[in-house]
């Protein structure tokens, strides 16, 4: 499918959970303890029937993210659902890796072909502190999911004056493991007291930087996963670097090609702006190609760009939404 823009929209983000077993600084706003009523969240079999839409559309890609997707009990049915779909492109999980280790082989069996894992420090301590859980259970992680061939990149999250030590040693992992490291601009989401002018560091900052160290070649035609992130090279360790710079990139959303659903069954057009479309009563009646009329709607309602800049106040969180 095309939006009125022009882009070709053809993957589809997941949300399975709001919750999450870490509480990173700038995601899980303070106090946040999920919905009161389990029963909010979309049952497996909606969340596939709605993929299932999705893929008549022409929907090629999926990735299942939440909160911390793998903490959802049946999170496997879902999987094995939209690994199941035919035509499928690409099935991804987004995880913070905690629970990546015990689950890697499930999940490679149940058409899961890749994972981002985020990791934004290496130093124990500093993990822990943004994140209140254990860096040694994500590499565990990250390394099970490797040896299952399932394809994995590295998601990191710039905070100056919070993790900017750990960026080099994250470089030399990202090229030890094989796995591209993107990092990811500070956005307004969840929670605004994170993003201040004293932590927010630009992509092009830090890209400058790590080019004055150690040169780096850009990759403007490598794009693994579909992402939004631009590559370049670190030409002496061979490490391969993404930056998504969602505030400071002025056509950032020129190639956006998703659609999110929320935890709670709402299609999201945009991550940046606060539009959503109820699904639920669409779930609910049962009527052939009402899932699919609603996918359509909310493709035609993608707007040309996120509203970051315009002082965007955030109503959700990010976990509701999937980020
Ligand atoms: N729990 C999983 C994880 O941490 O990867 C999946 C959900 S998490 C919301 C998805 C991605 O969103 C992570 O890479 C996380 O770092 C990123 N994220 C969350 N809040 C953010 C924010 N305020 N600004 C930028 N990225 C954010
Ligand atoms: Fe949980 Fe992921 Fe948000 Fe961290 S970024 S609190 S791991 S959902």
């Amino acid at each position: 499918m095309h939006d009125t823009f022009g882009r070709a929209i053809d993957y589809l983000r997941i949300s399975v959970t709001d919750r999450c077993n870490e509480r990173c600084l700038y995601c899980m706003p303070e106090g946040y303890k999920g919905w009161a009523q389990k029963a909010d969240h979309l049952s497996a079999a909606q969340i596939v029937a709605v993929a299932a839409a999705a893929s008549r559309l022409g929907f090629r890609k999926f990735r299942l993210t939440g909160g911390e997707p793998l903490i959802r009990a049946d999170f496997l049915e879902i999987a094995c659902g939209i690994g199941a779909l035919p035509g499928l492109h690409s099935l991804g999980v987004s995880t913070n890796g905690l629970k990546l280790a015990p689950l890697a082989r499930e999940l490679a069996r149940a058409g899961v072909r890749s994972a981002n894992v985020s990791l934004d420090a290496l130093d124990p301590a500093r993990y822990r502190r943004i994140t209140a859980g254990a860096v040694s259970a994500v590499l565990a992680g990250i390394r099970a999911a490797q040896a299952e061939n399932i394809f994995v990149k590295l998601n990191c999250v710039l905070m100056r004056g919070v993790n900017e030590e750990d960026y080099r040693p994250l470089v030399r992992l990202s090229a030890e493991l094989g796995a591209p490291l993107r990092f990811i601009e500070l956005m307004p989401l969840s929670r605004t007291d994170v993003l201040t002018g004293e932590n927010f560091l630009s992509v092009e900052e830090l890209r400058r930087r790590l080019d004055a160290e150690s040169p780096l070649e850009p990759l403007p035609d490598y794009r693994p996963g579909h992402g939004p992130a631009r590559y370049w090279r670190d030409q002496a360790t061979g490490a391969h670097l993404g930056f998504i710079g969602a505030i400071t990139t002025a056509d950032f959303c020129a190639s956006c090609n998703k659609l999110r659903l929320t935890a709670d069954g709402k299609i999201r057009p945009c991550l940046g702006r606060h539009g959503e479309l109820d699904l639920k009563s669409a779930l609910a009646s049962g009527a052939p190609d009402a899932l699919e009329t609603l996918l359509a709607q909310a493709v035609a309602q993608k707007p040309e760009n996120h509203e970051f800049a315009e002082n965007y106040q955030p109503s959700r969180p990010m976990t509701a939404i999937g980020g």
